[in-house]
């Protein structure tokens, strides 16, 4: 698996050579890498994009946090500009829900002016909105394995124009049980296409699944990272203040979210989610500056223990802690200060795991979110969960509901109801799922 050490991010290089107007890249292209904020290609960008934008085969050597992700959907996207749209033509496979929709949220953006259209399938959630997508809806698909297979035990799925396939993370594949899952997709690919190959490290059996699947690949590798958070993969997902706890509920229905670390700006929004979260049956502890230090202390037994499978917590109480194994950390209210999401997400990824980070990013909490980015010197993907309805309104029934929040997620006291801003479509903080 990949390493995470907790050492300072080294400075972005500057490179003469290698800028993303020297690539081979459709100016198309060019403005959505601009809308996602990146200046200038990460190493592997500026190794990896070149080759398999020629068509090369590639085994990248790179973890989460080195840019790898654009590095694949980049020459994806290049590759597909002029081919006929309705058809699969690139299948990504990857381990869990998160690197899917974080795939996904490059896509859209980086895609968004190329007219290309993608999916994400994984399991968890219905299997209408995938299928459609499967049967000529999307010319991208981003999947897991299982549930790709799901879809293809039922006969509608149609690989024969796929020409460009991706195997992300395919250490973590191996970990997780899905190589066997991974060959039998393979085998009804056709054979005659690009395959670009992507893992932290090289175990053997990663190594044995290049050789079969992959033709003359050029190897490229790199160490750096392009942020403080190595090993952590990160995900914003836009959303309107209203439907945070439902947003989150629905992504806490994904059993791999095994050990779940939820931040919220206030005390009284900590007590309030765990409220919640209780009243729909999820185990949950919490802990914030006024629990006595015994209440914090058997919380974070609880939570270490994993009898509580999540557990909420306010900056200031979850200073020090350290949980081996939070598989998430999901940030309900975005910290006032950068500083403090390195602090957050940096409770996940220890000990040389990797970790996924959620930040549920209201309209309100957009400039934190861009000096969350600028602050870490990388692009934050974002995504919207397909399937979630962001449109409900607000419970306006409910008597200590008001609809209403301040930029500190305060609410303030009832009288005056007015609806939440209507969450933005296009622009980076709002791609729509296609
Ligand atoms: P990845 O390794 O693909 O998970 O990407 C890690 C983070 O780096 C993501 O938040 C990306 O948006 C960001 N990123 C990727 N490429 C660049 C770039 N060229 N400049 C700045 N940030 C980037």
């Amino acid at each position: 698996m990949s390493t995470s050490k907790e050492e300072p991010a080294p400075e972005p290089k500057k490179s003469s050579a290698g800028t993303f107007e020297e690539m081979p890249l459709h100016p198309t292209l060019r403005r959505g890498i601009a809308e996602m904020g990146y200046l200038e290609p990460t190493p592997i960008q500026r190794d990896a994009i070149p080759a398999a934008v020629g068509g090369r085969d590639l085994i990248g050597t790179a973890q989460t946090g080195t840019g790898k992700t654009a590095a694949f959907l980049l020459p994806i996207l290049e590759r597909l500009l002029s081919a006929p749209r309705g058809r699969i033509h690139a299948l990504v496979l990857t381990p869990t829900r998160e690197l899917a929709l974080q795939a996904l949220g490059f896509l859209q953006v980086l895609g968004r002016h190329a007219g290309l259209r993608s999916v994400a399938v994984y399991g968890g959630v219905g299997m209408g909105d995938q299928e459609r997508g499967l049967r000529g809806g999307a010319e991208i698909i981003v999947a897991t394995p299982g549930r790709l297979l799901d879809h293809m035990s039922r006969g509608y799925v149609n690989f024969r124009e796929v020409e460009i396939l991706v195997l992300d993370e395919a250490d973590r594949m191996l970990d997780m049980g899905f190589l066997p899952d991974v060959r039998r997709i393979l085998r009804e690919l056709p054979p005659r296409r690009q395959t670009l190959l992507f893992s932290a490290t090289m175990p053997p059996p990663v190594l044995q699944l290049a050789r079969e699947f992959l033709r003359d690949p050029k190897s490229v590798k790199v160490g750096e990272t392009t942020a403080a958070a190595v090993g952590v993969s990160h995900l914003a997902l836009p959303v309107p203040a209203h439907r945070k706890t439902d947003l989150l509920t629905t992504l806490l229905e994904d059993q791999t979210m095994t050990s779940v670390l939820v931040f919220t700006r206030t005390k009284h929004r900590a007590d309030r989610l765990a409220r919640q979260l209780q009243h729909s049956g999820f185990d949950v502890g919490v802990i914030h500056g006024n629990r006595s230090q015994n209440q914090r202390v058997q919380a974070l037994e609880r939570f270490r223990e994993g009898h509580h499978r999540i557990l909420v917590a306010t900056d200031i109480a979850a200073r020090g802690i350290d949980v081996e194994g939070v598989s998430h950390v999901v940030n309900y209210d975005l910290p006032d200060v950068p500083e403090a999401y390195i602090h957050r997400v940096g409770r996940t990824a220890r000990a040389s795991r990797q970790g996924d980070a959620y930040s549920l990013v209201s309209p309100e909490e957009e400039p934190d979110l861009v000096r969350i980015e600028r602050h870490l010197g990388l692009a934050i993907p974002k995504s919207r969960l397909p399937g979630f309805d962001y449109s409900r309104p607000p419970p306006a029934a409910s008597p200590n509901y008001t609809g209403r929040q301040d930029r500190r997620g305060r609410e303030p006291s009832r009288g005056s109801y007015r609806p939440a801003r209507q969450f933005r479509r296009g622009g980076r903080s709002g791609s729509s799922h296609r």
